[in-house]
């Protein structure tokens, strides 16, 4: 069953959030599996995307933000980009470009960062753009404050956590080929926080340190969560067996209809677009070599075909929405 779950430690400054995806993570990856021209992930490739996948689900609900947030790796390896897209009804879709051999057991720096320069973005893209406004983007380095190659995608998403919101995180995360899965807890600011003064003496308040140290120990539980845990159970009993000892506030989850789902957001208009940006020139060297334009979707498999005609009418101004002359009254 695919869920997910806030929930709240009554009387301490600690929330948290808990995601589970079987069928629309399966479905990525038969897609994917059934492209032929790209064929399935190398079994790390799915445990990367897999991880991302829960990673930027748990994000995504954590801001309740309204538009896309998207989590990219962009690589130096064999992995050259993964991606991931949740929207606010956490809808997802994943994909990742493969361009070389990925050993069996290769770690995240083998995949995407070989000579020391892949990156990891997250962008918050919001649904509504206004002419001018921009996407809000914060990109780490996959390499530690020493400058030495991250391995695991869990460590960078904490670093990416720390600096950007500079609240204390935790995240646990978990694939396999039938399921993602992943449990996020993290520490609120404590009134006075987040100023230079409420911090400096904020540090010096017993109460507060009482409540790091709150943290600390919930953050420690969940740290200790095993993968064949995350994956094998359903998140009610994760958190009744992490946090037995707790008084949890738990909210309704989401699930069934509400549940994360896989979608994908492509469309003929969106490639059109696309094709549109290319120019006219580009488009007719294709027709000429291939009597057809054909644009797959990397997320979804979708494929997307223009004959000459409807290539044609893509260079036509009047069908051209933004183009079309106004009505007078
Ligand atoms: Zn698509």
């Amino acid at each position: 069953m695919s869920e997910l779950h806030h929930f709240l430690f009554e009387n301490l400054p600690v929330r948290g959030v808990a995601v589970r995806l079987d069928d629309p993570w399966q479905e990525i990856l038969a897609r994917r599996a059934g492209n032929s021209s790209m064929g399935a992930y190398p079994a790390p490739v799915a445990q990367l995307l897999g991880e991302m996948t829960a990673a930027a689900l748990l994000m995504q609900a954590n801001v309740k933000f309204n538009g896309a947030l998207i989590l990219q790796i962009m690589g130096d390896g064999p992995v050259k980009l993964a991606v991931v897209e949740v929207q606010s009804d956490l809808s997802v879709r994943s994909t990742a470009t493969v361009i070389g051999e990925v050993a069996e057991n290769a770690n995240l720096a083998d995949m995407v960062n070989m000579s020391n320069t892949g990156r990891c973005a997250i962008t918050l893209d919001p649904k509504d753009r206004l002419p001018g406004q921009q996407a809000y983007q914060g990109i780490v380095p996959l390499f530690d404050d020493q400058g030495v190659p991250i391995t695991s995608f869990q460590q960078v998403i904490e670093h990416y956590m720390l600096q950007s919101e500079q609240l204390d995180t935790t995240m646990v995360l978990a694939a396999n080929n039938q399921v993602v899965a992943g449990l996020m807890v993290q520490r609120l600011p404590v009134k006075g926080e987040n100023n230079l003064e409420g911090s400096r003496y904020g540090q010096a308040n017993e109460d507060e340190i009482g409540k790091n140290e709150e943290y600390n120990r919930i953050a420690h539980f969940a740290a200790s969560l095993k993968q064949e845990e995350l994956l094998g159970l359903d998140i009610p009993t994760i958190l009744h067996r992490l946090f037995w000892d707790d008084q949890l506030q738990e909210f309704e989850p989401y699930v069934g209809e509400k549940a994360p789902k896989f979608a994908c957001s492509c469309s003929r208009e969106r490639v059109s677009r696309m094709i549109k940006g290319l120019g006219r020139e580009d488009v007719e060297s294709i027709l000429a070599e291939q009597n057809q334009v054909e644009v797959g979707c990397e997320f979804c498999g979708q494929q997307y075909r223009f004959d000459p005609i409807d290539a044609a009418t893509l260079f036509t101004s009047l069908v051209d929405s933004n183009d079309l002359p106004t009505t007078k009254q």
